[in-house]
């Protein structure tokens, strides 16, 4: 594993250009230093982030990329400073993987807001301005500080996903107060939206999905939704208007701000977590005439990523997983661009 420089080689999935095929090749990473760990991968789970960005949609990708932040796997090596975890712990690694450690953020525990910026798992380039690769890969080191546990009862495919699809919507359910007596709507029901449905559920609010279609109301209501509407119907937003005190939106394109934030109660919030390229665009009089806001929320940091892996096996909340190998991960992309996933892939680093 390691040549005469101590870097490890390690297998990975790399998009060579945007929107190009992904090739199986190998790539090394740094020696370990004495606050890092060595994980060896077992599942990555993929995102539609890790879409958007080996397509290049948001602009500015770093190629070649290996996308991959749902990381799990068990850690196979420690550095020699290294206090909280052992050879042989079952682990995780999330959207990013160093901050500064200093600014007011990263004390309050939200790296994600770093003021000298979070350093993102993949796409990304550290602070000695080395490109950082993704989960798609056999190893990966990383800052133990950067590091969660992944608790005994969850199995490591379906802990995955967790670590973008499930702090990315309990972070703003929490932060926004979902909870007893608040009527909260998911829209959108892929990766993040079916995630979000159970945490939701889990914290004791009434949740309504709304999907495109009425395909998925079986599964919503098995994950713990209450109401169900299909948005293909435009008679639901006479029906719902009104009514919600906290909108979480996951969807992956634009979407008509204008109609969501008509089904807001007066000081009812739009969250946006959905990151499409495009801009959106809305009337102030769509706030103004029920002091509603509208909101974004990035992942969430690692103490709450933490909790969240804590709730999910205290609830016994999962994700539904497709496992596929390395070579379908191509087929896997345009599946999920189609919406045909139920509800994220993951790959099997094994088959790399
Ligand atoms: P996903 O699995 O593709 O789910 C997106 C869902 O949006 C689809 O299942 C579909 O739900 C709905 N949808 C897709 N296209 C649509 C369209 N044209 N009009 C209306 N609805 C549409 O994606 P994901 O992995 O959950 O990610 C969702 C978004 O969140 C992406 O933009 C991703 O980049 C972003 N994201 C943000 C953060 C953050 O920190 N803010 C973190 C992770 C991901 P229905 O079939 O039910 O309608
Ligand atoms: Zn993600």
């Amino acid at each position: 594993m390691c040549n005469l420089h101590k870097t490890i080689s390690t297998r990975v999935l790399s998009a060579p250009r945007a929107k190009a095929k992904f090739e199986q090749t190998t790539i090394e990473r740094r020696e370990l230093q004495p606050n890092d760990v060595l994980i060896d991968i077992k599942y990555s789970g993929i995102c539609h982030s890790d879409i958007h960005s080996a397509y290049d949609e948001w602009g500015g990708g770093i190629f070649p990329m290996v996308p991959g932040h749902e990381i799990a796997g068990i850690v196979k090596a420690v550095g020699t400073s290294v206090k909280k975890f052992a050879v042989g712990d079952r682990v995780g690694v999330g959207c990013f993987v160093d901050s500064c450690g200093e600014c007011e953020y990263c004390q309050s525990g939200e790296e994600q807001f770093c003021t000298k910026g979070v350093i993102q798992t993949y796409n990304c380039l550290d602070y000695d301005g080395n490109p950082t690769y993704g989960g798609y890969s056999q190893y990966i080191v990383v800052k133990e500080d950067f590091v969660v546990r992944i608790p005994d009862s969850l199995n490591l495919d379906v802990a995955s996903p967790l670590l973008c699809a499930g702090i990315t919507t309990y972070s703003p359910l929490k932060h926004w107060n979902a909870g007893p007596g608040k009527k909260v709507a998911v829209v959108g029901m892929g990766g993040l939206g079916h995630v979000a449905i159970q945490f939701a559920h889990a914290m004791g609010a009434e949740v309504t999905v709304l999907s495109r279609s009425l395909n998925k109301q079986e599964e919503a209501l098995r994950f713990g939704a209450d109401h169900y509407f299909a948005t293909g119907d435009p008679a639901v937003f006479t029906e719902l208007a009104g009514r919600f005190d906290l909108i979480l939106n996951t969807v992956s394109a634009n979407l008509d701000v204008d109609a969501y934030l008509s089904l807001l109660r007066a000081d009812g919030t739009l969250v946006n977590v959905g990151a499409p390229a495009e801009r959106d665009q809305y009337s102030v009089f769509s706030l103004i005439m029920g002091r509603r806001s509208i909101a974004g929320s990035l992942v969430g940091g690692i103490r709450e990523t933490q909790e969240m892996l804590d709730f999910a096996a205290e609830h016994g909340l999962a994700p539904q997983i497709e496992v596929i190998g390395a070579d379908q991960v191509d087929e896997a992309y345009e599946r999920v661009l189609k919406s045909d996933v139920r509800y994220r892939f993951v790959i099997d680093v094994s088959t790399l």
